[in-house]
């Protein structure tokens, strides 16, 4: 079945076995993020005994259907109020900012006589979730210590997420500051801080020694960090190949003819005159991909642009009807491509 994404599971394996031991060596432990897979559970089941600590996700719709995967669950983003009682039946920890929406956990886990753990995000300056460090944050451990039913783990930030903000030794030492704050303040200890995402793995050799926990998804399935997109040592970059098929082949000029008015999403056309070309068509569109995300793995074949269920392509070499072009795919392609039901799964169980 074509539109395809190809996922090379040995080559995977490695990566999320390299980036565990590697953090682990330095006294970080690592959540699976694994959301970019859209809840696939033949890839995460099997990515799930290579080191890692949780199994986080966004959606808890994901952690529902992975529920038999051996890792507790984490739920990353600041939960909706309205999925308060699925959380506590399903969720082992959570990422909260809202104390209003933590006391509506700690009611329903009370009801259902459990202990839900949480991580307080805290917002360093890329404006993201969390508390903002500068805001008074004392009266909200207060309140969550003395909810009978919510256990506070730790702290945590996310950062390179809106504002694009990096890690750095400011903004980490400035999460540290906070862990103890509220440890000396409260006579506790935090036992997770969690040092943000893929983004924070740069700077790994430079983090203080409190921050003991990354939240890990690109890095794993990209074989990259996120700060500078730079290749990470001993990591595969091409787990995932995007292939679709040709269903026309013509020679056609390279500009349009007639009057120009918007396209079918509304936008008016910037195309170059190239004279003449060979121009195909695979069968995949915006509905399963955004041709932004892709880069073609054949230099001699170029993407000009889709619609909705056309990948238009310049063809400097000869191509025909029916043949399989593979492409590669950033982190918001995978997520489309892993999201979109007209894309096929392909897992490649041996190399
Ligand atoms: C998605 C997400 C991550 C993982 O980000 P990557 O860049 O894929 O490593 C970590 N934490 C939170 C809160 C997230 O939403």
């Amino acid at each position: 079945m074509y539109p395809r994404i190809v996922i090379n599971l040995p080559k995977l394996v490695h990566n999320a076995k390299t980036v565990t031991s590697f953090l682990k060596a330095r006294g970080i432990s690592c959540f699976l993020v694994g959301k970019v897979m859209a809840g696939n559970k033949k890839v995460l089941s099997r990515l799930a005994s290579c080191g890692f600590t949780y199994l986080a996700d966004s959606r808890i719709q994901n952690l529902i259907r992975l529920k038999t995967i051996p890792l507790p669950k984490a739920l990353l983003r600041i939960p909706m109020p309205s999925e308060v009682n699925l959380l506590v039946d399903w969720v082992d920890l959570v990422l909260v900012s809202e104390l209003e929406t933590i006391r509506k956990i700690n009611q329903r886990a009370e009801n259902r006589a459990k202990i839900i753990d949480i991580i307080v995000m805290f917002d360093l300056g890329d404006l993201r979730e969390g508390i903002f460090y500068k805001n008074d944050y004392i009266n909200l451990i207060e309140a969550i210590l003395k909810l009978s039913h919510i256990r506070l783990r730790g702290i945590g930030t996310n950062l390179t997420c809106y504002g694009a903000i990096i890690p750095d030794t400011d903004n980490m030492n400035a999460l540290v500051a906070i862990k103890q704050t509220i440890e000396e303040k409260f006579g506790i200890v935090l036992d997770i801080i969690s040092g943000g995402n893929s983004s924070s793995f740069y700077l790994v050799d430079q983090l203080p020694d409190a921050v003991n926990n990354l939240r890990i998804g690109e890095a794993i399935f990209l074989g990259k960090e996120t700060a500078f997109g730079t290749a990470l040592l001993g990591c595969y970059q091409d787990v995932f190949r995007l292939e679709a098929e040709v269903v026309e082949v013509q020679d056609k000029p390279s500009y349009p003819i007639g009057t120009m008015t918007r396209n079918a999403f509304g936008e008016i056309p910037h195309i170059a005159d190239q004279g003449k070309m060979t121009r195909g068509i695979c069968a995949i569109g915006k509905q399963d991909v955004d041709p932004v995300h892709l880069t073609s793995l054949d230099p001699a074949i170029a993407i000009l642009g889709a619609s909705s269920d056309h990948l238009l392509l310049d063809c400097r070499k000869k191509v025909t009807v029916g043949d399989k072009l593979g492409f590669r795919l950033d982190y918001g392609g995978l997520l489309q491509v892993m999201t979109s039901s007209y894309v096929h799964k392909k897992i490649m169980k041996n190399e």
